[in-house]
Order: structure tokens, then sequence, then C-alpha cells
């Protein structure tokens, strides 16, 4: 398997004309006023989007002669719907969507039976690297810009409430950041996603801080930022490794920031928030699964307030990895629980489609775009993490 380089700093290429859910509601009403139009039709267009409605035919509230000029300056269609599949009876979808300049991200709607979840991308591609993930091993193409995440979720929210999935119509509940991308690689952008999910309406989906989960690599300065924002919601921390020796190679950010500086930063985030975080964990066989790995990861995490996510691997094509069997993830379970560490085995929904965890792979087509990431200079860049001015 090749090592691919970190990538931070996304291409600037690309990025979709503005929309008006990049802006604050502030900003809403000052680019409908730019318009000509009073500012409250920003509100009324906000309410049209987080519903899911982009048919100007549709809003029939708003004067029929500025529909158009309203729609088309501020709800520009940027997600494209390639193709939906369905697994785990009709319960989970998966969609491929097209973004304007032929970039591709996927997203996956979950059913359960007393909620619902969308696995939203952050970014076409991801610059982390991690080997063992179809993400990681394509590259970074460009980070996308709020309005392209948010629409994901908007999405989901529509299909559930028009009964789209099987089960009949129902509320979306949870929005997680774990298809494709690196959240906090995106920092700017995924920050105002979090106004747009928690806001309610007219201008946002009007989800609880706790059923919305951020999961990273562990980019530290980011953490501790996402800390300082006062959103609350839930932070997943993506391990694999509880040792620095073997996470350098798992999540090759390791180089950069440590397990303990990872596990400091979550600490203080659970401190500031009152909420547990999350340790993601994919149980690789004969890699990261070893007896004396559980009992390190149960030492690193014991009296924390923490919980044990174990996801057996999925494997992606072309590596050499599997998942654990069973018995060692029940052995791997045992240990953690024995030191007194909560923890659960996540279902791999959406297997059959690609559409579990690190399986999301869009191939990237973005026309004249070289497809790959743009390797690193070896002097440390400067790491921005989609800082003021990124925009
Ligand atoms: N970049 C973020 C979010 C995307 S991945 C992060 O790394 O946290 C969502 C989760 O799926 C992460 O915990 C990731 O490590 C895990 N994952 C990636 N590839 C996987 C695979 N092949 N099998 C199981 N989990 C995987």
């Amino acid at each position: 398997m090749t090592a691919l380089p970190l990538v931070f700093d996304a291409p600037r290429r690309g990025m979709p004309p503005r929309h008006l859910a990049d802006l604050s509601p502030e900003e809403a009403r000052t680019a409908v006023t730019e318009l000509g139009q009073p500012a409250f039709r920003a509100d009324q267009l906000a309410r049209h989007f987080f519903r899911g409605v982009t048919d100007p035919a549709q809003m029939t509230d708003l004067p029929a002669a500025s529909r158009e000029a309203l729609t088309e300056a501020l709800l520009p269609g940027l997600l494209t719907v390639v193709r939906h599949q369905t697994a785990d009876n009709g319960r989970t979808r998966k969609t491929l969507w097209r973004l304007h300049d032929g970039a591709l991200v996927e997203s996956v709607l979950m059913r359960y039976p007393d909620r619902a979840t969308v696995c939203i991308s952050s970014q076409a591609g991801c610059g982390m690297a991690c080997p063992f993930c179809a993400t990681g091993q394509q590259g970074l193409t460009r980070n996308l810009s709020a309005a392209e995440i948010i629409g994901q979720a908007v999405a989901a929210a529509a299909a559930m409430a028009n009964g789209e999935i099987d089960g009949g119509p129902g509320r979306l509940s949870n929005v997680v950041f774990m298809g494709m991308g690196e959240p906090l690689a995106n920092y700017a952008r995924v920050r105002k996603t979090l106004d747009a999910l928690l806001t309610p309406a007219p201008h946002g989906l009007g989800l609880s801080q706790r059923s919305v989960t951020v999961s990273t690599v562990g980019l530290v300065p980011a953490i501790r930022r996402l800390t300082d924002e006062g959103r609350n919601v839930t932070l997943a921390v993506s391990l694999h490794a509880p040792d620095d020796e073997l996470r350098n190679t798992l999540v090759p950010i390791n180089t950069r920031w440590k397990v303990a500086e990872v596990i400091d930063a979550a600490d203080a985030y659970a401190r500031k928030t009152g909420r547990r975080y999350s340790i993601e964990y994919a149980l690789i066989r004969d890699v990261n699964d070893q007896p004396f790995r559980a009992d390190l990861l149960g030492e690193l995490l014991a009296g924390k307030l923490a919980h044990v996510n174990l996801i057996p691997l999925n494997p992606t094509p072309g590596s050499p990895w599997d998942a654990s069997p069973l018995p060692a993830q029940r052995e791997f379970v045992a240990r953690l629980r024995a030191a007194g560490v909560a923890t659960t085995v996540r279902d791999t929904r959406g297997q059959d489609i690609d559409g579990a965890c690190g399986q999301l792979a869009a191939a990237d087509r973005v026309e004249g775009v070289p497809s790959l990431a743009v390797p690193v200079p070896s002097v440390e860049p400067p790491l921005e993490l989609g800082a003021e001015g990124d925009e």
C-alpha cells in the first residue's frame, strides 16, 4: 500500500456560488435587501430551503414576480442526485451527489426504530490519508461550502418528512460528520453547518446539540477551538490505536499530534461541555485488536468521560486488512469493560452498498483537475484549519 501525504490546505478551486445557507440570518437579510426586497423575505426563503423546497413555483408566500430572482440569487442548486442506493430493507439509503464542478460526494441516511441519522460529507475526498479508509486513499479534492454540507442534511430531513424512506414519514433526528472528509480541516464551514443544524426554523433544522456528532482524526488545535465555540455537540475521536507507534501508521496525523495530546483535548472538551466524547476504534485483525492493546486503551480511558465505539473494519478495495474475528472482538470489549470503560460495537449499516464507515469513495470526476492530493512540502506547512479569511 502506498503511503499518501497528509494534506491540510484544500485547493481553492471549485467552490460553488454563494447560497443562503452560507450566510447568517443577518447576512441573508442584508443580501435580500441588496436585491431590492424587504428583509423578511430572507426568512421566507430560509423556511423553504430548510424544508427542502427549492422550486420557486411552490413558494407561494413570495410575490410571483420576485421568486425567480430570489431563488436564482440565493438558492442556487448545489447538489444533484446522481443515484440513490438502498439497503437494510429500505431503511438505509446512500446518495451520491454531484457538485457544481463535477466533484462527487456521498451521504447515508439510516433509519432506526427510535431515530433517523444522516452521515454527511464535509470535503470531497480527504487529506488525512488513513490507510484503511477508502476516502482517505482518494486524497483531497476540495472543501465543501457550508451550503453543500447543510444541503445534505436538509435533503435527508426532507426525505424523512416526505416518507421517502421505508417506515412512513418521520423526522431526521441525528447528524454525524462521518461521511467523506475531515470536518475539522474545513473548520469555518463546518462551524456554520453546526449553526444551521442547531438553529430552529426558519433559519435551521432545529436539532439538539447531543444529536449532532463531529468526528475527527484528532486535529488538536481545532478541537480546542471547537471547545471554545459553545456549540456542545458530541465529539468523536477516531483513535484506532492506544499507542503512538501504531497510531502513527493507522492515523498519520498522529505524527503531528500524539495520542496523549488528542486525549487531553478531548478531555478538555468533555469538561467544558459536560458531554461524554466517543472514541472510534476500527478493529483490524491482528493489527490493533490484540488483548494488550485493549488493556492499553482501557488504561488510557479509565475514569474519563469517554465511551468507546468499536467498529469492525469494513474492508476497502485493495486493502490487505480485514475485520477482527468475533472472539477477538468479544475479548476486546470484555477487557475494556473490565477497565470500567463504556464500550459498544457499532452496527455496520449499509455495508452491502459500500455505505458503511470508511467505505465512501465517490470516484473523483472533477474535469480538468488532477484527482490526486498535492504533496505537502517536507517543512511543516502552517495549519490554517479553515481559519477566518478562508471564505
Ligand atoms: N475524518 C473523520 C470523519 C470520517 S470517517 C474521522 O476520521 O473521524 C468516520 C469514521 O469511520 C472514522 O472513525 C473512521 O476512522 C472510520 N473508518 C474509516 N475507514 C473505516 C473502515 N474501513 N472500517 C471501519 N471504520 C472506518
